[in-house]
């Protein structure tokens, strides 16, 4: 019987750090202070510390990140949203729940992130905002994006749900753009016992914009509702736990790339396998390790029959989901991000993940192509 390896395994996460979480927890629980508790205001400024960013707000989860910054930016109906479809569907619900079209640009073929030299063709005089995603933990080509936006007077907001501790040209990802939104699922690299989410930014007014929109539109008294706001509080269990476990993120993060380089000394060469490449400048998190191959599915089939589990992120395009309705498009828009839907699998790529598994892995990955 061979080992089991899923794509994560958050209880052996648990067991290097149990103590710490375990005291974490208990200060939350024995002080009461679930909601705006004083782990919350020590990790917003703690996770700001570690993106390079002035301010952080936290909020009940990614997705939620993702709509309230753009309430902020006063996004809302006949305005455009320009990202890519090669995305979790966050991204586009974020824009269409505050009234907006999204517009689609296609990804670039290596990087699989926005391709910047599509950009300027999809901005309009209706483009309220740009939103790269780090996919897959690779930063975009930032430089270049950030330059077409400013040419255009657009803010970029970076999706970086998958991006927590990934460098372009040296600096992190959080203080990129204008601002960024981060997930704090528990699968992501950096992950809370729940949901959970937070806004950065080097720009505090609008920092303090999202934290009024995401507490009931509040003023300076609980009960001055200023206004239309939500609760999208991010609660003080979750945000104790980030505590204790941002303190590893960076090594972690060098865990998964000692993992992923291993993967790419090991996968090298074989026939109809592309393997994941960082672009200039970019310095991957490695939230994701994901190969393409037109045998995908087989090479699925082949390693569930010896335990290892995978995952396709994402099986189609968020174009041609129907929950985009009327801002959808058709088969043939984007043909990369459409491309790399049929081809993609992600192999298991964690910080516990053990080297002599990522060598069984390479090794029936190597089998079943050479076959
Ligand atoms: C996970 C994710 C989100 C949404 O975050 P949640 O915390 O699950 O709401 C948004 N965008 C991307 C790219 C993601 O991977």
């Amino acid at each position: 019987m061979n080992n089991q390896i899923p794509m994560v395994d958050l209880r052996a996460q648990y067991l290097r750090i149990k103590n710490d979480i375990d005291a974490a927890m208990a200060r939350v629980v024995e002080t009461t202070a679930f909601i705006k508790g004083p782990d919350c205001t020590a990790f917003e400024q703690e996770f700001a510390a570690f993106c390079e960013a002035r301010d952080c707000v936290g909020v009940a989860n990614g997705t939620d990140a993702l709509i309230y910054a753009l309430r902020a930016y006063g996004v809302g109906p006949g305005d455009e949203v320009v990202t890519v479809a090669n995305t979790f569907i966050a991204t586009g619900e974020a824009i269409l729940l505050n009234g907006a079209i999204p517009v689609f640009v296609d990804v670039d073929d290596v990087t699989y992130t926005l391709d910047p030299t599509k950009l300027a063709a999809a901005i309009t005089k209706k483009t309220k905002v740009i939103i790269p995603v780090h996919l897959y933990g690779h930063p975009c080509a930032m430089d270049a994006i950030n330059k077409i936006a400013c040419d255009h007077g657009l803010p970029v907001l970076e999706d970086s749900a998958q991006g927590h501790a990934a460098t372009f040209n040296g600096k992190k990802a959080g203080s990129l753009g204008h601002a960024a939104c981060f997930s704090f699922y528990p699968g992501k690299n950096l992950g809370a016992y729940g949901d959970a989410g937070a806004v950065v930014s080097n720009d505090p007014a609008f920092i303090a914009k999202v934290r009024q929109i995401a507490n009931h539109g509040g003023g300076s008294n609980k009960y001055d509702n200023v206004v239309l706001g939500t609760n999208s509080r991010l609660d003080t269990l979750q945000a104790a736990v980030l505590r204790a476990k941002l303190k590893h993120l960076t090594q972690w993060t060098e865990e998964r790339r000692e993992r992923a380089l291993l993967y790419a000394r090991l996968l090298d060469g074989i026939p109809g396998l592309v393997l994941p490449k960082e672009g200039p400048g970019a310095r991957s998190a490695w939230h994701l390790y994901t190969v393409r191959t037109p045998k995908r599915d087989g090479l699925i089939e082949e390693l569930k029959k010896h335990g290892v589990a995978t995952a396709v992120h994402y099986p189609r395009p968020i174009h041609l989901q129907p929950a985009m309705g009327p801002a959808g498009g058709k088969v043939g828009d984007l043909p990369v991000s459409e491309g790399l839907s049929r081809e993609v699998v992600c192999l298991p790529l964690y910080p516990e993940l053990p080297l002599t598994e990522v060598e069984r892995i390479a090794s029936l990955v190597r089998a079943f192509l050479a076959a």
